[in-house]
């Protein structure tokens, strides 16, 4: 029998100026950036939190403290490296990803599948294991207003 655990991420930051835009370790041009102690790479974030969860193993904030220094500026997708390798010393694989971005602007259909090829390189995946969907909030709440860009991943385990 196939064991599996499934894990869950949510994760949001706020959208200000003078910030790079960067989803799954990919740069989008726009405006606005996303502010945060690391590149704030949101959904990379929420795809973490859903990978550490699957295995209680609590959450980013707990493995990258924001008060620790190391973590000022860090590439998202480092920090997922080394997510990936506990994951991977537990004796665990990816099975899937499904992961939302929520956000009024810019528009992501152009970038999902960069997206979803980054975040597959980075896990040993084929870019089918990964599905990155995006919606706008319909204007609604802080992402609707784009104060912010919020994030959802469910990731399943296999071993
Ligand atoms: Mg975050």
């Amino acid at each position: 029998m196939v064991s599996v655990r499934i894990g869950n991420g949510y994760d949001i930051h706020r959208l200000v100026p003078e910030r790079p835009l960067i989803l799954g370790g990919v740069r989008i041009e726009h405006h606005l950036g996303l502010l945060g102690h690391s590149d704030a790479d949101v959904l990379t974030h929420a795809v973490m939190d859903a990978l550490l969860g699957a295995l209680s193993l609590g959450d980013i904030g707990h493995m990258f403290p924001p008060t620790d220094p190391r973590w000022r500026g860090a590439d998202s997708l480092e920090l997922l490296d080394q997510v990936y390798q506990r994951v991977r010393g537990a004796g665990w694989q990816v099975g899937n990803i499904d992961a939302v971005v929520i956000a009024e602007r810019p528009k992501l259909k152009p970038h999902i599948s960069a997206i979803c090829q980054s975040l597959a390189t980075r896990l040993d995946l084929n870019p089918n294991q990964v599905s990155v969907k995006a919606t706008t909030n319909e204007g609604l709440g802080p992402e609707g207003r784009e104060e912010g860009i919020s994030a959802q991943a469910v990731v399943l385990l296999v071993q």
